[in-house]
């Protein structure tokens, strides 16, 4: 864990353009944006991904789609949507082990896949 980028940003460790926080989540810009908005949603507890049993936790998972909808306002995409990723697994391209979802909008998404 003490490995975990997330983690070391969540502890002010690393730094990172936060827009959203509160108890159970944490959203900061990605690094390598592939859209106008690309924000991670990030649980504050280090859990791997949404294989967990920790991550059907009513709590964060409220805490997710309150901070997917309140971020997708700020950024001005309400009217027009967005997409939410959650990459699960090496297979599904999953590269920080640390349960996030990706909040992407401000350009055509295309298809999934
Ligand atoms: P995954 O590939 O696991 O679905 O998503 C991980 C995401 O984290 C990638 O889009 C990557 O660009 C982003 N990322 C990796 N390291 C950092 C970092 O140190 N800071 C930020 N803001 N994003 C990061
Ligand atoms: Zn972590």
């Amino acid at each position: 864990m003490g490995e975990c980028v997330f983690c070391r940003i969540i502890a002010g460790e690393l730094p990172a353009t936060i827009v959203y926080q509160d108890d159970k989540v944490m959203a900061f810009r990605d690094i390598h944006p592939v859209a106008p908005t690309h924000v991670l949603i990030v649980s504050r507890e280090h859990i791997p991904d949404l294989r967990a049993p920790e991550a059907a936790d009513r709590d964060l998972m409220a805490a997710v789609a309150k901070a997917i909808r309140l971020i997708a306002e700020k950024e001005g995409l309400l009217a027009e949507g967005f997409r939410v990723v959650s990459n699960t697994g090496v297979k599904a391209g999953q590269s920080v082990f640390h349960l996030h979802f990706h909040l992407l909008g401000g350009r055509e998404l295309g298809a999934l896949g």
